[in-house]
């Protein structure tokens, strides 16, 4: 039976943080939460290792987890050997394996813990480990070269390190006895002469340290949890008025009232870029393009269309397909939709079986069935830009 000890000692000094930088939050929930949350899915039960004034606080993310499997708390030690020495106490007897992980690590991932599992399981150890892309030297005190190892024959070490829990026990207890410190459980197992085998970690499975780590865990956390796609909803209305051009979908459309607005007015193609903008959560066209400046007075909308689209690709999105509906008790749109949807393509660069564009009417119910004013809903899908 797998067990996890997780620990959350640390203070927040590296961090320049008052806090215990495991209690930080990172997309949404707490560093020490999140190695948790990915823990959980592996093991049959796990314990925290905290400082005590923080475990009312973790103690009640925990407990809003509902993880399914016994997760308990106690307080940590001097050292982190220690901390990992209270951990072992609170084990069960049924446990046979453990993995001990550091909360800071909240990027871990399922294959690096499958990975450590499957070696102890082989050899009794398993220690997650990435090659190392540096040269490193040894060096004196007055940081003099003394030696530079063969960079093939080294390799990072970090967490979970996993052991059968027989060894790791034997391995404190030998330590203690000897007074010996070490940085890591495997450098315990490895001074007793036990074999220790190495993993295959991954280098996004960073130690959340110092203060620039937290953003760089932030961008490869939301490239993790990134979706595929995202979808946006848009919509407008302007009014009709006489003495305006009818444009629609970037297509003039001959009629005797117009839609009003400080640029084109033309509302299907306000709809869609608030979809579009929507869908990215960038804001939207009010935002991007307001009203009362002189830069937009009378503007092609479908011009300002195209900057959309350049802004959310910048942003890492593409969209995919639309759907557009015109409301409007008349004119009558029907012999008009293909040109716009042709030139809603030709901006929006997809293809046309990818644009739609319908156009109903009220019944004559409503500003839009009393020939008031027009309205337009778009939805839009947006696809993630491979890569990015
Ligand atoms: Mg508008």
């Amino acid at each position: 039976m797998w067990w996890a000890i997780v620990l959350g000692g640390g203070s927040g000094k590296r961090m320049q943080s008052e806090r215990n930088k495991v209690l930080l939050h990172l997309g949404g929930e707490s560093i020490l939460i999140r190695s948790v949350r990915i823990l959980a899915n592996h093991v049959q039960g796990i314990v925290v290792v905290i400082r005590q004034e923080d475990h009312a606080e973790a103690s009640a993310c925990l407990d809003k987890l509902s993880l399914g499997i016994p997760c308990l708390l106690t307080d940590g030690g001097l050292t982190r050997q220690d901390s990992v020495r209270c951990g072992m106490q609170l084990l069960p007897p049924e446990c046979t394996s453990v993995l001990i992980h550091d909360g800071a690590r909240c990027l871990v991932d399922g294959q690096t813990i499958r990975n450590v599992q499957a070696s102890v399981d082989v050899y009794g150890t398993g220690i997650a480990s990435t090659p190392v892309d540096d040269t490193i030297k040894v060096v004196d005190a007055d940081s003099m070269v003394l030696s530079t190892p063969n960079r093939n024959m080294l390799r990072a070490v970090q967490t979970p390190q996993g052991f059968r829990l027989d060894l790791l026990v034997q391995a404190h207890r030998k330590a203690m006895e000897d007074g010996f410190v070490g940085t890591d459980d495997a450098s315990l197992v490895e001074r007793m002469g036990v074999p220790v085998h190495l993993s295959e970690g991954n280098r996004t499975n960073m130690k959340i340290t110092h203060p620039e780590d937290m953003e760089r865990a932030r961008f490869l956390l939301d490239r993790e949890i990134r979706p595929q796609f995202r979808i946006g909803h848009g919509y407008d209305v302007h009014r009709l008025v006489e003495d305006r051009p009818l444009i629609l979908c970037g297509v003039r459309i001959p009629c005797q009232l117009g839609l009003l607005g400080h640029s084109d007015a033309d509302v299907a193609v306000h709809a869609l870029m608030d979809a579009l903008l929507g869908a990215c959560a960038l804001g939207d066209i009010g935002h991007l393009f307001p009203d009362n400046d002189p830069a937009y007075a009378g503007a092609d909308s479908m011009m300002l269309l195209d900057r959309v689209i350049r802004l959310i690709r910048t942003e890492g999105w593409t969209p995919a397909n639309t759907d557009l509906t015109l409301i409007a008790q008349k004119p009558r749109l029907a012999p008009f939709i293909s040109s716009m949807r042709e030139n809603l393509a030709s901006v929006m660069g997809i293809p046309v079986s990818c644009v739609s564009v319908k156009a109903t009417t009220t019944e004559h119910l409503g500003f839009e069935g009393r020939g008031e004013g027009i309205s337009a809903h778009a939805v839009v899908l947006c696809q993630s830009i491979s890569g990015h």
